[in-house]
């Protein structure tokens, strides 16, 4: 049995694109010859304008087979998190899930996770750098109007920061906070397209979190309906140990376990 959910996708890729029967509709398709029973769209909040909840409901009535979430990816932009945000609450009833995520280490303007600055984040205080990044996170929980956090331990993307005792230590209070607060992270299979050449998040991140009693949502953060699903097969053989039996689904922010067979 494949994997049911895909809690993690952007329809818009990296520019506003308006939601239409055309754009959509191969997300449907593609997520139905992958074996998907649910999927959410969680296009950037800076794209926001190009999300439309009515070609949302249209998609939903021409897939009846398929659960389609209303989501968003809300992060910590210093341009536009602010209207982002606003965003998001005035429209917090026709949303069914919000994934909350941490993409710039202020002052630094530019995403750290672009993928042409490898050289110079193996130059840097990664240690600081995952202060920073985890106050950030912290800083969207405080804000509130998240169900979920993406790509937990993100700052590892480069693959360039390995300390002897691991990520856990790092990343320990902030699982508490999300347990305190009942929020769930996600399965991510985007970091094995990346240097770090690891899912998101750690195994042992992963392992602590199950045992905090954590919820988790399994996604690909697809840039393309191609890459919807994209290496679940693996994702399947790496959660085995860890005794996974249900994932985390939204319906309007209420959330439902539901069983992996
Ligand atoms: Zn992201
Ligand atoms: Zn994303």
């Amino acid at each position: 049995m494949p994997l049911p959910i895909d809690y993690h996708m952007h329809p818009q890729a990296h520019s506003i694109k308006p939601y239409t029967p055309e754009l959509l509709a191969p997300w449907a398709k593609t997520a139905r010859e992958r074996g998907l029973k649910e999927i959410a769209l969680t296009d950037h909040d800076r794209y926001h304008e190009g999300v439309d909840f009515d070609e949302i409901d249209k998609l939903r009535e021409a897939n009846p087979d398929l659960k389609i979430r209303a989501g968003i990816e809300l992060d910590n932009d210093p341009e536009t998190g602010k209207a982002g945000r606003a965003w998001v609450e005035k429209n917090w009833d026709r949303l069914d899930f919000v994934l909350g995520s941490a993409h710039y280490l202020p002052p630094d303007p530019v995403m750290f996770d672009k993928t042409d600055r490898v050289d110079e984040f193996a130059q840097k205080d990664m240690v600081a750098a995952c202060v920073t990044y985890i106050a950030e996170l912290e800083g969207m929980m405080d804000r509130g109007g998240i169900d979920c956090l993406s790509h937990l331990d993100l700052i590892k993307i480069h693959g360039v920061w390995h300390p002897k005792e691991g990520l856990l230590p790092h990343f320990y209070p902030l699982l508490e906070r999300i347990r305190r607060e009942d929020l769930a992270i996600e399965i991510s299979t985007a970091g094995w397209r990346k240097p770090v050449g690891e899912a998101y998040p750690h195994a042992d991140i992963l392992k602590a979190a199950k045992q905090l009693g954590i919820p988790f949502t399994l996604a690909s953060d697809a840039h393309s309906h191609a890459q919807l699903a994209e290496e679940y097969g693996r994702l399947a053989e790496f959660l085995t140990p860890f005794d996974i039996r249900e994932v985390a689904t939204y319906e309007k922010h209420r959330r439902t376990m539901i069983l992996l067979t």
